[in-house]
C-alpha cells in the first residue's frame, strides 16, 4: 500500500489583498525554512486566485505547494470569470479543491459537476482535493454516511488513483463556526470514506480545525491531515497545525 504522507492544506478563501498574501507567505516560507525538511507532513497553500502568481513566487523553492480553490473542467473558452485547470497549472499549482461545500451550496454545483472539474483538474495534472460532507439536518437525520457515499460515488471519476485524488471530509455544519465533530464521528467516516475510494488516497478533515484541536484529529489513524480555513489565515496557527502532524 501506498504511504499516506500527511497533507495539511490552507484554502484562504476570499481573504487577502496583494500586502495580506504577500505577508503571509513570507512567514509560511520562513517557517517551511527553517524547519528544514523536518515538519511530519506535506503544506499546500490555496491563496485566492488573484494572488496564486504573487504567492507562488514567495513560495517557490520553501518546500510548500500551491494550490487552487476551484477550477472549471474545460481547459478554456467562454465561461466569463471561470479558470481553467491548465490555468492553474501554469501558475504553478500542484492541487486544486474541488466542490468545497460554499461552492456546493452557494453556487450551486451538483456531484456531476464536481465530477467533471475533477477529471478536467486530472488532464491538467493536478491533484484534485475532493470535498465531501453533509449539513446538520443531515447528520440529525441520521443520513451523514449516506450523503457522503452519494457524494464520492457521484464526484469521482473512474480513474481515480492515490495519487491523484485526496478526500477532504468537512461536515457543512463545522466549517468556520468553531463547531468541530466528536473524535468518534470523525474517525467512523474516516473509515467508511476509506472503504469507498482507491487504497492509499489521503484523507483530510476539516472543520474549525484550529492549534489546540489538531493534535486529537492528526493523530487518527484514518485521518491523513487537515484541510484548514479560518486558521490557514495566522501563519503561528497554520504551522502549529502542520507541526501537530506525527512524523511518519
Ligand atoms: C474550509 O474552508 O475548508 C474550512 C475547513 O474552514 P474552517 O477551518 O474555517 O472551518
Amino acid at each position: 500500500m501506498a504511504i499516506r504522507t500527511k497533507l495539511v492544506a490552507g484554502n484562504w478563501k476570499m481573504n487577502g489583498l496583494r500586502e495580506d498574501g504577500a505577508m503571509l507567505a513570507h512567514a509560511l516560507r520562513q517557517r517551511a525554512i527553517a524547519a528544514g525538511g523536518t515538519l511530519g507532513c506535506e503544506v499546500v497553500v490555496c491563496p485566492p486566485a488573484t494572488l496564486l502568481s504573487e504567492v507562488g513566487g514567495i513560495l517557490a523553492g520553501s518546500g510548500i505547494a500551491l494550490g487552487g480553490q476551484d477550477c472549471h473542467a474545460a481547459p478554456k473558452g467562454a465561461y466569463t470569470g471561470d479558470i481553467g485547470p491548465e490555468m492553474l497549472a501554469d501558475l504553478g499549482c500542484s492541487y486544486v479543491i474541488l466542490g468545497h461545500s460554499e461552492r456546493r451550496h452557494g453556487h450551486g454545483e451538483t456531484d456531476a459537476v464536481v465530477r467533471g472539474k475533477v477529471a478536467g483538474a486530472w488532464r491538467a495534472g493536478l491533484v484534485a482535493i475532493l470535498c465531501v460532507g453533509e449539513t446538520q439536518r443531515q447528520r440529525q437525520a441520521g443520513e451523514a454516511i449516506e450523503v457522503v457515499s452519494s457524494q464520492l460515488a457521484g464526484s469521482i471519476p473512474e480513474d481515480a488513483t492515490a495519487a491523484t485524488l485526496v478526500v477532504a471530509y468537512e461536515p457543512v455544519w463545522a466549517i468556520g463556526t468553531g463547531l468541530t465533530a466528536t473524535i468518534e464521528d470523525i474517525a467512523a467516516m474516516h473509515a467508511e470514506i476509506r472503504s469507498r475510494i482507491p487504497s492509499g488516497t489521503r484523507i483530510l478533515y476539516g472543520g474549525s480545525v484550529n492549534p489546540k484541536n489538531a493534535d486529537a484529529i492528526l493523530r487518527l489513524s484514518d485521518v491523513d491531515g487537515a484541510l484548514v480555513g479560518g486558521a490557514s489565515l495566522d501563519a503561528a496557527d497554520f504551522w502549529a497545525i502542520a507541526q501537530s502532524c506525527p512524523a511518519e
